[in-house]
């Protein structure tokens, strides 16, 4: 059996983990039982990469969770927050259902779920709301619309990751089927249907033969026609929220079950070029929440009365609601801004942009082609984020500036900088992060920049030891300069044997030996070379094989170029 902590550690985002592991220590602590429950079990016994979202079942009253979500909850003495090792999540949008006991949740960290009690549910009449009562977990699962989404995982802490799964919805999972868990099913609740065909086109999964059977007498008997305004704005929601929305409307199309979400919606009234092209940004944007740009690509086409009774039964949210429908008159005016000299560098458009709801940047995307309006948005959209991730506040600390508004301030401007290209070598970010902290600058002693690299390990001429006295060449100090074993180029680089001059053209030593007249005629044009060069480039030609000497510079360095880190060495 699959281990669900492994597979809850591994597939869920360190967000969804975070908020799983609070609330099941909330729970823990009011002494309830705490279930995963619905998609995010499918997905993961599924092996989804991603799971959308949390929806999580409790045995007993939710609210004593609740509670401790309201922004500005403190951490308890004793919870892991207290020390601040984790920011604590709180609920930053909230709607609550008096009636079954479930709050709809967006966390603080950009996580959305569902806290809901425990129920049963009994169906008086087809389409009409079940009554409710409280229940254990089976009862809750027993409830659910297919096997596959009736599993649960516990979360209490003494039985965490233990699958609960009544049904048998693994089994269903392996063989990619959605099975109802009673024949009423669509009849009860015609919404089911809708489920059926968008659950299937996501996963790739067909209904088992008998919920096949109950599907169809459900749509002879135009069952869909019962489903409720409520359901009706939720479902085309979570279509609109689906990756390939334009597929799942064109299924329905063809089933003849549009107007089984709203009466104004027809086969020729769904924007399905527009949904593509809306689709497409989610490879400009991972993970971009594209739900707004198709309600509105969907809306456009039906006209002000329709548009805000779609809209009415789609959000929930007032905000979100307010948003969508101005989508159109913000976007032209910030594109207006976006297009002028207002948003000449990158800073700039990072300021005007860094407040505008995300909706409203990816619709300039989709429906603004100029190319200084598209740059600056996926500039936005794609610098933006790789230059915050690599603000140096370790650096910055380092340089004994506290934590506090100063430190941030300094952040802001080197983040600025970077943007604008103005910050492009450690160099440069160092003396940059220094000036902002009021650091002096350290100036090296002007002697050791001056002086070449071998040179300055050299005694000064007065201390050299008269020639009679110097060591044989063995016992001479540059072997400990010689590089690293590491570093030298492989044998396979060096140069074969053969190519090496012969021994024989070499001419007798004492044919070798410089004589004193040809030493410095050798020294001047040296001399000479070097005036020609940058000064204090070359080191000292003291301790070197006269072939080095001999060659000129120019071609020298090439070759040492060409040498790589096995420069001077044979
Ligand atoms: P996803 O969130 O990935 O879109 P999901 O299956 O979790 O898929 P939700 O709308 O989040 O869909 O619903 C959560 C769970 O609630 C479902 O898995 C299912 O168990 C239950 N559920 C939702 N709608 C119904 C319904 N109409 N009838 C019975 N159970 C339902
Ligand atoms: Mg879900």
């Amino acid at each position: 059996m699959s281990d669900y902590n492994f597979l809850m550690e591994s597939r869920l985002s360190p967000e969804q983990i975070r908020v799983i592991n609070q609330l099941s220590r909330i729970a823990s602590a009011q002494g309830l039982n705490f279930y995963l429950v619905g998609g995010a079990v499918r997905d993961l016994t599924f092996g989804q990469q991603t799971v959308r979202d949390l929806d999580f079942a409790v045995e007993g009253n939710p609210q004593k969770i609740l509670k401790h979500l309201q922004p500005g909850s403190t951490a308890r003495p004793g919870d892991p927050h207290s020390a601040g090792q984790e920011p604590l999540v709180v609920a930053e949008q909230m709607s609550y259902d008096a009636r079954l006991n479930s709050a709809e949740i967006i966390f603080s960290n950009g996580v959305r779920g569902e806290i809901a009690a425990t129920r049963s549910e009994i169906y008086s009449r087809p389409g009409a709301r079940p009554d409710v009562a409280p229940g254990t977990i089976f009862e809750d699962l027993r409830r659910r619309d297919f096997s596959i989404n009736a599993m649960a995982i516990s979360l209490h802490l003494n039985s965490r990751g233990l699958l609960l799964d009544p049904t048998n919805g693994a089994g269903d999972i392996l063989k990619m089927e959605l099975r109802t868990l009673y024949s009423r099913s669509f009849l009860d609740d015609p919404s089911r249907i809708y489920r059926l065909l968008r659950l299937g086109e996501r996963l790739g999964f067909k209904p088992e033969e008998r919920t096949k059977r109950w599907l169809d007498s459900a749509l002879e008997s135009r069952a869909w026609e019962e489903i409720n305004p409520e359901q009706q704005g939720r479902e085309l929601a979570a279509i609109l929220h689906e990756d390939n929305p334009g597929r799942v409307l064109k299924l329905l199309g063809e089933q003849g079950l549009l107007a089984g979400l709203d009466r104004a919606l027809t086969p020729a009234k769904i924007p399905y070029e527009r949904l593509t092209k809306i689709r497409a940004l989610a490879k400009i944007v991972p993970n971009a929440d594209l739900f707004l740009l198709n309600f509105h690509a969907l809306a456009e086409r039906l006209g002000g009365g329709n548009r805000s009774r779609l809209a009415q039964g789609v959000f929930t949210h007032k905000k979100d609601l307010k948003l969508a429908l101005s989508l159109e008159g913000e976007a032209k005016s910030l594109a207006h801004t976006l297009a002028s000299s207002k948003a000449g560098s990158p800073s700039r458009v990072y300021t005007l942009l860094a407040g505008q709801p995300t909706p409203l940047l990816l619709f300039l995307l989709a429906y603004y082609p100029q190319t200084n309006i598209q740059n600056r948005v996926k500039t936005y959209f794609q610098k933006v984020p790789q230059v915050k991730a690599g603000l140096p506040r370790a650096e910055l600390a380092a340089l004994g500036v506290p934590p506090g508004p100063k430190f941030e301030k300094i952040l802001e401007r080197i983040f600025l900088d970077q943007l604008d290209g103005k910050i492009k070598t450690p160099a440069q970010l160092q003396k940059e992060l220094r000036s902002l902290a009021g650091v002096k600058e350290v100036r090296p002693a002007p002697a050791e920049v001056a002086r070449p690299k071998p040179k300055g390990e050299l005694k000064p001429k007065s201390e050299l030891k008269p020639k009679g006295e110097l060591k044989p060449k063995s016992e001479l100090k540059p072997k400990g300069e010689l590089k690293p074993k590491s570093e030298l180029k492989p044998k396979s680089e060096l140069k074969p044997k053969g190519e090496l001059k012969p021994k024989g053209e070499l001419k007798p030593k004492s044919e070798r030996k410089t004589k004193v007249g040809e030493k410095a005629k050798v020294e001047k044009k040296v001399k000479g070379q070097k005036a020609g060069k940058a000064k204090g480039a070359r080191p000292s030609t003291r301790g070197r094989s006269l072939p080095a000497l001999r060659e000129r510079p120019d071609k020298r360095k090439a070759k040492d170029k060409g040498k790589g880190k096995k420069k001077g060495k044979r």
